[in-house]
């Protein structure tokens, strides 16, 4: 059975084709500038050429009728017809704690979904306009909502529940919820796989480090802790975002720099983190990493400061769990950035980690980077959210 993934934005729109038999990807693509002028879609067979188009997409129905039209077509096409797509994967972002797992999408989900919007007021709000357009242009195509706090939901209530009069959490539910949750479960899974054992029986933390990061410490197959909060911005440090901080600054920032409340959000969601503390270098660390190795101060201080915070998580984790067996570095950092995993790791060694100094200057690729002897298994294990969404679609649709 052919899976469509979809992960839906306020603006954007990324799609994969998935056959859920053989978990070979099919095509892939991604719709920018949703409502905005000079939209454009960019399709890609797997093993053809990329093509960009650059066409007008008033809302996303048009931007979804157009990824369809891209997969069906004559020339470029990867199927006959819409039947050949036996279901629809949908990433939200916020399940709230409604949702402890993937489901079904029916009208009563949809309002369940609806009632998380305020958690996640730029993202979920984009994700159900992704299921509307779906579901007018295949009626008929089952669909499933995968959540980005679902597997997070296992947490016990002491690692949730923050030190806020109580009622807030009853009334408003604030609480820490988690994100990225395909990816750490994901990602967890491959990692019991990789070494041969048995998932229930791990203890394993999982470091997501992209353009967004979060750690996940996941304790016989469930997670146990996590460090994104309410909402994303909450533990490290990030491409934009701020991650932890004193909650006190908000309020003398605003004062300092005469802002409101919500501009000295704006700038702890998109100014701060690396970019921030780098001073306008860069968000992306390809270019945070040639500052560092020229030694220049703003590419070490950040390089520095994004790696300790990390480092302290995992220290936290281990805590939590009693013990680590694997660690596992993830995403665009994780996955490709060798200095970062080495300053991570530098601090470790008190648990029973040897880096492969080696086997650590690798990028992209799924390795295990800590020497044999080395008593917790240090692994790099390139994610995968849209084949982790088609498998929990698959297994709700067949
Ligand atoms: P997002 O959260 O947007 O999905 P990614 O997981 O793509 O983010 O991570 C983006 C970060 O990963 C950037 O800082 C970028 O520098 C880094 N990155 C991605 N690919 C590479 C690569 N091939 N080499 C080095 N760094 C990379």
């Amino acid at each position: 059975m052919n899976i469509l993934v979809i992960n839906c934005g306020s603006s954007s729109l990324k799609f994969q084709l998935i056959d859920a038999q053989t978990e070979q990807m099919i095509a892939k693509g991604l719709c920018e500038r949703i409502g905005i002028e000079g939209s454009q879609i960019v399709y890609q067979p797997a093993g053809g050429t990329k093509e960009e188009t650059v066409t007008p997409m008033p809302d996303h129905t048009k931007a979804i009728e157009l990824v369809l039209e891209a997969l069906t077509n004559e020339k470029t096409g990867v199927v006959k017809s819409l039947e050949e797509i036996g279901a629809v994967g949908h990433r939200i972002v916020h399940g709230g704690e409604k949702f402890a797992a993937s489901t079904i999408i029916t009208d009563e989900v949809i309002e369940a979904i609806k009632a998380c919007n305020d958690l996640a007021p730029l993202h979920n709000p984009a994700n159900l306009i992704g299921i509307d357009a779906c579901r007018k242009l295949m009626p008929k195509t089952p669909m499933v909502g995968v959540f980005d706090t679902a597997f997070h939901q296992t947490m016990p209530k002491e690692a949730y529940l923050y030190g806020l009069p109580y009622e807030y959490y009853e009334k408003y539910q604030v609480r820490r919820y988690g994100f990225h949750g395909t990816s750490h479960s994901y990602v967890s899974k491959r990692a019991a796989d990789l070494l041969g054992k048995k998932y229930e029986d791990m203890k394993i933390i999982v470091c997501h480090l992209g353009n967004g990061a979060s750690i996940s410490a996941v304790e016989n197959g469930k997670c146990v802790d996590t460090s994104m909060g309410l909402t994303p911005l909450e533990g490290l440090i990030m491409g934009t975002r701020s991650g932890d901080i004193d909650p006190s600054i908000v309020e003398y920032i605003a004062q300092k720099e005469n802002k409101s409340i919500e501009e000295v959000m704006t700038v702890l969601n998109k100014k701060s983190g690396v970019l921030g503390l780098s001073d306008n270098l860069s968000s992306d660390f390809r270019d945070l990493e040639k500052s560092y190795n020229a030694g220049e101060d703003r590419g070490l201080r950040t390089i520095r400061a994004f790696s300790y915070r990390v480092m302290k998580y995992v220290g936290a984790y281990a805590a939590v769990m009693n013990g680590v067996d694997a660690i596992c570095f993830t995403a665009g950092v994780g996955e490709n950035n060798p200095l970062v995993r080495d300053l991570v790791c530098e601090h470790l060694g008190y648990l029973g980690i040897t880096l492969d100094k080696e086997k650590n200057d690798t990028r992209g690729e799924e390795l295990e980077i800590s020497t044999p002897d080395s008593k917790v298994k240090v692994m790099v294990i390139p994610t995968n959210e849209e084949l982790a969404i088609a498998r929990e679609t698959f297994a709700l649709v067949q």
